[in-house]
């Protein structure tokens, strides 16, 4: 089929509006950032005060590479921040601090959040997962799950709270009561395994997805639920977009698996279409495997649906905009995703997981179609990537008939990418693709 000069115009039009919108949002966010998050912000004695229940102003010994001295009642308590005493040590979001304080026997007395770029449902138990360090030696093993608690389905948050932990309170002990303790290295190794498992996906999605038996595709689905989504709680969430926008990189090594889940989105999206959402995201295959239950299926006039989607436009740009103006990634908490795969529903979270999974059943990735924000960004930039090259369509429109997603505007010609998934139903149906792949 010859190339249609308005649709090429089209095309060209929106890819000048998608870098334009990220252009203006990268440098805004550049701007506001510097405007509200001027580094580093160390804790000045009255904060530390009244953190710690002194009884009267802390005394800093060493500047804010060295400890506080307090006072409360009888007893002297030293503090530092893990940001100064362990700054290697990075969460999943990237850098964080704790105030650790440790009593005259050697001991934790508390250890406090001050700042974090967690995934705010991860966090949610940090209080209490940070009171069970309470009593014990900064000299133990301190390990998450075992010494002490653990954050539920967050270990990467765990274990580096626990190492900031290890490192700055062993350090107060050297500093300040002259203990002789050995300074572990606190690294964390690279995050290979799951980078590649992340890969593996992108690489059947890529070479099955033109016309992928359904085994297959069900098989895949089960497997990103169950390994993507349970068992790492690797996928991508609003929230890695706004750590991008707002310049907050996590660690590489160690979050390896998140870059490769971000840049093969991306990239793979740009060449091939938006394969993230139809082979890779967990949450997606939990639709896709729940509206296999024989229900009767609720259907929306294709043009209707299309409109709707764009709500998930709104979500994005409000949802991003609320991250920046905040400067937190709270808003990336209306997503179920960690709901769901951290156990992390509550109250009306658990009630709007319930009803988003319940409805699944019945539409055809009900989330994902008209409320997913991270769908809605991944689709655009497939929307605006390389168009596929097909073979002449017959204009039979069996596509349009298999088409979940509504993507198919004429045939598998004219197709809003930004709603397909690269599901390939289309292509199963389709006489010329078969005559392609036989030829
Ligand atoms: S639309 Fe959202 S929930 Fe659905 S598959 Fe894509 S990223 Fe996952
Ligand atoms: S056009 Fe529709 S049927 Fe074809 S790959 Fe995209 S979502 Fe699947």
């Amino acid at each position: 089929m010859e190339a249609n000069p308005a649709r090429t115009r089209r095309r060209w039009l929106r890819r000048l509006i998608f870098i334009a919108v990220v252009g203006a949002t990268l440098t805004a966010s550049h701007f506001w950032g510097r405007h509200v998050d001027p580094p580093p912000r160390w804790l000045d004695a009255d904060r530390v005060a009244v953190l710690t229940g002194a009884s009267e102003l802390p005394e800093q010994v060493g500047g804010n590479a060295g400890y506080w001295r307090i006072k409360r009642g009888e007893e002297t308590l030293y503090a530092a921040e893990s940001a100064a005493l362990a700054a290697d040590v990075q969460g999943y979001g990237g850098p964080f601090d704790l105030l650790i304080v440790v009593d005259e026997a050697g001991d934790f007395d508390r250890l406090l959040m001050v700042r974090h770029n967690e995934t705010p449902s991860y966090v949610t138990g940090a209080p209490a997962f940070l009171a069970s360090f309470v009593g014990l030696s900064p000299t133990a093993p301190l390990e998450p799950g075992t010494d002490v608690d653990a954050l539920t389905r967050a270990t990467v948050t765990s274990e580096a709270f626990a190492a900031a932990a290890r490192l700055t309170g062993r350090k107060i002990l050297r500093a300040a009561l002259g203990r002789e303790v050995e300074l572990e290295e606190e690294r964390e190794p690279w995050d290979w395994p799951w980078a590649a498992v992340a890969a593996a996906f992108f690489g059947v999605a890529v070479w099955a997805r033109r016309r992928p038996p359904e085994v297959l595709r069900i098989v895949v689905a089960a497997a990103a639920v169950g390994v993507l989504g349970f068992w790492a709680g690797r996928f991508l969430s609003i929230g890695d977009v706004g750590r991008l926008v707002m310049a907050k990189f996590p660690p590489f090594g160690p979050r390896l698996s998140l870059y490769v889940l971000f840049g093969g989105a991306t990239v793979i999206a740009l060449v091939f279409g938006n394969v993230y959402c139809g082979w890779v995201c967990p949450f997606g295959a939990v639709a896709e495997l729940l509206h296999k239950v024989p229900f009767r299926k609720l259907t929306v006039a294709p043009a209707f649906a299309r409109k709707l989607s764009n709500l998930r436009f709104i979500l994005l740009a409000v949802v991003v905009a609320a991250m920046v103006a905040r400067w937190d990634l709270g808003a990336a908490s209306y997503e179920p995703f960690d709901d769901l795969f951290a156990y992390a529903a509550a109250g009306l979270s658990l009630l709007f997981l319930v009803a988003v999974l319940a409805v699944s059943a019945f539409h055809y990735r009900f989330f994902c179609r008209y409320l997913c924000a991270v769908g809605a960004l991944w689709g655009e930039v497939a929307a605006v990537g390389r168009q596929p090259r097909l073979p002449p369509c017959e204009d039979c429109r069996e596509c349009a008939q298999v088409c979940p997603t509504g993507a198919v505007v004429e045939n598998r010609e004219v197709v809003d990418r930004a709603l397909c998934i690269e599901c390939g139903r289309c292509g199963r149906v389709c006489e010329a693709e078969r005559k392609r792949l036989a030829a």
